[in-house]
């Protein structure tokens, strides 16, 4: 008896695997088809600059909506493109869209230094010719190297660090700016980066979650030494994932260079953003250099 319930439950569980297998290999087909398709777009999540109240980048995050699946998230999605190498030809895709993005919102009267902040994922960054795929993409937009930022995480530049410092080179020699992802949940050493031409250091969400929690120091102390060490190196820092007013007066003390978060502003579609940025200017009576102006 106790056989035919362990047999029964192990169907159940490779029928599990089964639906689990197959529901990826299926959305791996799916995803091959969605560029042609239509079915990719960006939003864009604007980041703060606490000193000045201007925002000094959005970062291009992609979205998936497939007919048959419906909203997929990049969290299931991109590591799909990543097994099979889809991720090499979306990630163009991605480069694209948001360059002739930035460069379309710039024709509107957006200001000139603000950037586009773009993913890029292990397995491009391991193809020698990313650079001149980031070349391209500035080529065809007509976007400023200068407006142009990368982001890779930790673990990826850990992982690769020979072929990660030739490529993080040949960025810096088209002038684009590199920013580390994710930063504090790799097994990195300041020091290590500090020798890779970085600019800017993203602080993961999940030391910013445990900010401004009054029973929660260490967090807070982390985050504190990382913003302090950054500063010292001359790198930016990002605090990622900011949802609270609490954790923004935090890092405002902590003399943080940028918050992203929910608080500040969810990622949004282009038109909104576009929108919102060019409010956020008004407001801060940003003057638009001559020429910039729609006509
Ligand atoms: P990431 O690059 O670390 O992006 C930050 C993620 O945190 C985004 O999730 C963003 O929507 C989310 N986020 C921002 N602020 C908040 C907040 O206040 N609270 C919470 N709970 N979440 C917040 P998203 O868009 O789902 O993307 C997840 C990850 O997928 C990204 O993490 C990135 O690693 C990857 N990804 C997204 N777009 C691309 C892409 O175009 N290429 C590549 N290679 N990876 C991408
Ligand atoms: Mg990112
Ligand atoms: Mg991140
Ligand atoms: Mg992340």
């Amino acid at each position: 008896k106790a056989k035919g319930i362990g047999k029964r439950a192990f169907l159940r569980y490779a029928d599990a695997m089964d639906g689990d297998i197959r529901r990826r290999a299926n959305l791996i087909g799916a995803l091959r088809r969605a560029i042609e398709r239509g079915e990719l777009s960006l939003v864009y999540q604007p980041e703060l600059l606490l000193a000045d109240g201007r925002f000094g980048a959005v970062e291009a995050l992609l979205r998936w909506n497939s007919p048959e699946y419906g909203n997929v998230t990049p969290d299931e999605f991109i590591p799909l493109a990543e097994e099979s190498g889809t991720i090499v030809q979306i990630g163009e895709w991605v480069l694209h869209e948001a360059c002739r993005t930035l460069a379309a919102w710039q024709r509107a009267g957006v200001d000139r230094r603000l950037k586009v902040s773009v993913n890029v994922s292990a397995l491009q960054l391991l193809r020698s010719d990313l650079p001149g795929a980031v070349e391209a993409a500035l080529r065809d937009s007509g976007l400023a190297a200068s407006a142009l930022e990368l982001e890779l995480t930790e673990s990826v530049l850990m992982g690769n660090a020979e072929v990660a410092s030739e490529r993080l080179h040949a960025f810096r020699r088209l002038g684009v700016s590199i920013a580390v992802d994710d930063f504090g949940t790799g097994y990195s050493s300041l020091a290590y980066l500090h020798r890779l031409p970085i600019n800017t250091l993203k602080i993961d969400k999940a030391f910013i979650d445990g900010l401004a929690t009054p029973d929660d120091h260490e967090d807070a102390t982390i985050t504190a030494t990382i913003i302090a060490m950054a500063r010292t190196l001359g790198l930016q820092v990002v605090a990622e994932g900011v949802e609270t007013e609490g954790q923004l007066a935090f890092l405002e003390q902590s003399a943080c260079d940028i918050a992203q978060g929910y608080w500040i502003s969810r990622p949004l579609p282009e038109d909104a953003c576009l929108d919102f940025l060019l409010r956020a200017q008004a407001r801060a009576g940003t003057r638009l250099d001559p020429g910039t102006a729609p006509a």
